[in-house]
């Protein structure tokens, strides 16, 4: 029997996946020139539909890269002279901040303790900071940042540049780009495929940041993927270097798959399911959830603090074929993780509960 993966990335794959990679198969895309009018209409087709399905205007672009952690180097480079600005309160977020310092950037900090969120009404961004780097889903923790936040703290600070690692829960949070500046993810997480490629949004404003700081001598922007050249490149579907074709290929076929079942509905069910689930851990004795305030709480990566010791629950899990990821870092043994993606169907969350609740 097969598993079904309720790990936060890699996860479960969509159903159609196997398919649509069966179709590149037939279509030999992985031969394909990357210079092609065929990756060129394949580029456009992703790009159409990812802009479809989370309402991405024309003022932004979409570029590839390898990861999605490559992007928070990306962004650092491009976007910041001097200084940058993190609300860090888990692994995922800290990493975002431990990139900036390592490429030696002045970097200031929000911390708060795993398991806690940010409200705007928290924040104070320093007078020098260039770029605003939040975490919409801290992967680690179960927390989110809910998108109303975000916009609430870009309109007080209209002047600097805002950047969403959006990793674990996209296509789930409806960022307004007449807001956000950039924002970014892997594929590997909530669009339900295997790891490979990074997806990066960044507006006309990070382009003329990156162009600016280009001029100055004293600095770099670095020399793989940078903006100017995948932007050059992105005017006529093309990428600078040769690109994942078969995963372009592959994500624009699950975009135009979410575009078809709808975001909204997409959106309500990601809900439904987080629902069942916080009901649950609320109800049970042998589980908590770890995330105490309901709007801070993950609708997408689910932390539950066990009694038992985790490793106990994840191997019965295990044996009916169902697999749970561990707690990040220090809660390994203490914590489980949930991954509630579109790939994962309300009669699966329903199985896993009767499972959990054995
Ligand atoms: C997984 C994850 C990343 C890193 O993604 P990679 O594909 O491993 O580069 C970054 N941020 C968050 C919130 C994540 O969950």
């Amino acid at each position: 029997m097969k598993n079904t993966y309720f790990t936060p990335g890699p996860a479960e794959l969509y159903p159609s996946f196997y398919q649509h990679l069966q179709k590149a198969m037939d279509e030999q895309i992985g031969s394909i020139s990357h210079r092609s009018q065929r990756f060129q209409d394949i580029y456009k087709f992703a790009d159409d539909q990812l802009r479809t399905l989370l309402n991405i205007p024309d003022t932004h672009g979409i570029f590839f890269t390898g990861s999605a952690s490559e992007v928070w180097e990306r962004v650092l480079l491009n976007c910041v002279e001097h200084e940058s600005f993190h609300l860090v309160n888990g692994s995922f977020s800290q990493k975002f901040y431990d990139y900036a310092n390592a490429l030696h950037k002045h970097t200031n900090v929000l911390e708060k303790p795993f398991g806690e969120g940010f409200d705007a009404a928290d924040i104070e961004v320093p007078e020098y900071a260039e770029l605003v780097c939040l975490t919409h889903n801290e992967t680690s923790s179960g927390v989110q940042m809910r998108p109303a936040e975000m916009h609430k703290l870009k309109r007080k600070y209209p002047k600097k540049l805002f950047c969403v690692d959006t990793v674990s829960s996209s296509p789930y949070p409806d960022l307004d780009f007449g807001l956000i500046d950039s924002a970014f993810f892997s594929v590997q997480k909530a669009f339900g495929m295997p790891a490979g490629l990074g997806v990066w949004i960044a507006n006309q404003s990070c382009l003329e940041k990156a162009e600016y700081l280009q001029q100055n001598d004293t600095l770099t922007i670095g020399a793989h993927h940078t903006l100017p050249v995948l932007w050059k490149h992105y005017k006529t579907y093309e990428t600078p270097a040769t690109p994942n074709v078969l995963y372009i290929y592959l994500l624009g076929k699950i975009a135009e798959d979410f575009n078809r079942t709808g975001i909204d509905t997409i959106r309500r069910q990601t809900e439904e399911k987080g629902r069942m689930l916080y009901k649950f851990l609320d109800a049970s004795d042998a589980y908590e959830p770890f995330v105490k305030q309901d709007r801070h709480r993950s609708q997408t990566v689910i932390v539950a603090t066990t009694k038992q010791p985790s490793a106990d629950v994840i191997t019965a899990a295990k044996t009916a074929n169902m697999v749970v990821g561990s707690g990040y870092g220090k809660f390994k043994e203490s914590q489980i993780r949930i991954a509630n993606f579109p790939a994962v169907s309300t009669e699966q969350i329903a199985s896993l509960i009767d499972q959990l609740k054995k």
